[in-house]
């Protein structure tokens, strides 16, 4: 039933015909295999579109298609139909941000099988398993996993951003400096400016009303929301 209703959402789709050459795995040779993404691996694919991730594929190719893996349709003890694979090249530190995530335990990755990056295979909870040929990011979606929503890449972004996790709701400064915990104010001595600072940045606040969402912002996470005077600003504006 997954197959229709990953269809009926639009996601991509297409078919092709068991190649010459491949394995004893059915379907046998010439036989035609719709296939269609599970909905984590078009999610990803659509946050690492707009993330400018490069995509490496999500339905194989001839090498792939004469063995029975995750970039098939036919993938051993899956649902017929359905890709669950796909390979990404990750930025800078997307590796370890991967890795970070999948070790929290209020982040829920059980929806992964397994995934390859950086010459080791890892379960969904990050724990290495073998070394793997991969360098690139390979994400394999557990059976029972084809319906769900997964926020993955842009968690990652998040994470590599410093943002993940305690930018929500936070005011439009926080975005520009770029992180949220250890931001204080600081004022230079003399000047009414109020700058949003830390972390070797500093972001000017517009006017009292961004001031005034910074503080009330600070304040609910009980952190120090007072002005710090200070002689001289040093950090980088952004
Ligand atoms: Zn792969």
């Amino acid at each position: 039933m997954s197959v229709v209703e990953l269809r009926a959402r639009g996601n991509a789709a297409g078919s092709y015909v068991r190649p010459q050459g491949s394995d004893s795995y059915p379907p046998a040779v010439g036989v035609s295999v719709g296939w269609v993404l599970a909905q984590p691996v078009q999610d990803l694919l659509d946050q690492g579109r707009a993330l400018k991730w490069r995509n490496l594929g999500t339905i194989g190719n001839l090498a792939h298609l004469q063995k029975h893996g995750d970039h098939t349709a036919h993938s051993a003890g899956k649902v017929r139909g359905v890709v669950y694979a796909k390979d990404t090249e990750l930025p800078g530190g997307g590796a370890d941000a991967v890795l970070w995530l999948c070790r929290q335990r209020d982040y829920d990755t059980s929806y992964i099988d397994f995934f390859n990056v950086d010459g080791a295979q890892y379960n969904y909870a990050g724990v290495k398993k073998r070394s793997s040929s991969d360098q690139h990011l390979h994400v394999s979606i557990r059976r029972g996993a084809e319906l769900l929503r997964v926020t993955l890449f842009d968690d990652v972004a998040a994470v590599l951003a410093g943002t993940y996790g305690s930018a929500k709701g936070a005011p439009e400064a926080f975005h520009r400096l770029g992180f949220v915990d250890g931001a204080i104010l600081v004022q230079q001595d003399g000047s009414r400016q109020v700058w949003l600072a830390g972390r070797g940045k500093r972001t000017l606040l517009a006017n009292n009303t961004e001031l005034t969402a910074v503080r009330q912002f600070l304040r609910q996470r009980g952190a120090n929301d007072r002005i710090t005077s200070v002689l001289t600003l040093t950090s980088v504006v952004v």
